[in-house]
């Protein structure tokens, strides 16, 4: 920047997003503080990325090591981490071989890709589109927000990309259309997180599910959200009775490292032949290492388990806070997946509870999105409970 003379401070930072007046330096377990020392709990965990915690003792020292040894390699060699994170995703998942990249759009991008060289190149024949739902969040790059749902995260960035087709979510009889259009794949969120932690109906699951198999339409789900455990199963597929071709993962996969993966069938994966994908960084040595160590420690640590344990608890303790205010209108989600329904504006909610030291998200204009790290105890739960209370409190006095 040349001889800047505006007399306005002008951030170096592009204005994507609008970001709450602290600045965040320090985090442990469920906890994280500002610059000024200040102490928060964090019930957003990055947006169901730190999984385990802030700075997780198992992650942290797999990472140790492996910034001692090597930091990057090019995919043209052998990667032990990728392989191990690999086998590990197969072995707990339905799916049969991984592709590694850094981030939830990425994911999707190899998912669509995917589903179009499959359609061309495998069958042969047929469509090569991709069918995704109202209100699905499927990520910022121009085939990812094409995908999407919502008009509001396309506007300004027409042309859209063509191939996609969007049915309503839940309507069972609307999935009929999926007969006539026999899409090369269907991509949906089993809870949608973006448009409002709305979770998907298991009978209208189940009959996508078979609509997708007698018509040779790939199944895609898009976990990134809802998977490495947040929802109660490693999976949220595992909740239906389903078994997707295509799982795309990326938020909680490396505690906090910038990771994507997609998990596909066997028959799926023949999409991709060497050459036809890939990426520089995706599951380099430290990625992956971040990965491997994450799904360990959750099944080691019978982590799952525990996650039931304490969102029964999170239910109980949010339910109870329904019966006290009339301005909630529902509590719906899955696992730590939560969102709390209200008649006022979400955002007034999160920015007071934000003074009461606590962080949450919204999720559209009337829901508050809640996502506690899958280790949180219930006296955390508790804590929370108060500090909700007192913000609600607030906002019932019209403060
Ligand atoms: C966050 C998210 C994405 C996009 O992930 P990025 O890492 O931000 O690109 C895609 N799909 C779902 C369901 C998400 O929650």
């Amino acid at each position: 920047m040349v001889n800047n003379t505006s007399v306005f401070q002008m951030s170096p930072v592009m204005a994507t997003y609008s970001r709450f007046p602290i600045t965040l330096v320090k985090g442990k377990g469920s906890y994280i503080w500002d610059d000024q020392g200040n102490q928060f709990l964090d019930f957003t965990s990055g947006i169901a990325t730190c999984n385990l915690g802030h700075v997780p003792e198992a992650v942290k020292e797999k990472l140790e090591k492996q910034l001692q040894n090597l930091w990057h390699c090019s995919n043209l060699y052998e990667i032990p981490n990728q392989q191990e994170l690999a086998a590990l995703l197969v072995e707990n998942s339905c799916g049969d071989q991984v592709f590694f990249c850094n981030s939830g759009a990425e994911a999707n991008e190899a998912a669509i890709k995917l589903a179009r060289r499959y359609a061309n190149n495998v069958k042969g024949s047929g469509s090569s589109e991709v069918v995704t739902f109202q209100q699905s969040f499927h990520g910022r790059t121009l085939a990812t927000l094409s995908a999407t749902g919502q008009e509001k995260i396309q506007q300004g960035f027409y042309p859209l990309m063509p191939g996609f087709r969007y049915l309503p979510f839940n309507d069972i009889d609307g999935l009929d259309e999926l007969i006539t259009i026999k899409p090369a794949a269907v991509l949906l969120e089993l809870v949608q997180g973006e448009g409002g932690v709305i979770p998907a109906n298991p009978k209208w699951v189940e009959k996508l599910a078979q609509i997708c198999k007698d018509n040779e339409i790939l199944l895609m789900v898009d976990e990134i959200q809802t998977g490495i455990g947040r929802t109660g199963t490693l999976f949220a597929y595992e909740q239906y009775a389903i078994e997707p071709d295509v799982i795309s993962i990326a938020k909680g996969l490396g505690s906090g490292f910038p990771i994507g993966a997609i998990i596909a069938k066997e028959e799926a994966a023949k999409g991709f032949e060497p050459g036809t994908h890939g990426s520089t960084f995706g599951g380099n040595p430290l990625a992956t290492a971040a990965g491997q160590a994450t799904i360990t420690y959750i099944l080691e640590s019978n982590l799952i388990d525990h996650v039931k344990e304490v969102s029964a608890y999170l239910d109980l303790q949010l339910q109870s806070l329904k019966e006290k205010y009339p301005f909630i209108k529902e509590i719906r989600g899955k696992g730590l997946l939560k969102g709390v329904v209200v008649e006022t504006e979400a955002l007034k909610i999160v920015k007071k509870a934000l003074k009461n030291n606590l962080l949450i998200l919204t999720a559209g204009q009337n829901v508050v999105r809640i996502l506690p790290p899958l280790t949180v105890t219930n006296e955390e739960i508790n804590e929370f409970k108060v500090k909700l209370d007192k913000t609600f409190q607030s906002i019932e006095k019209g403060e």
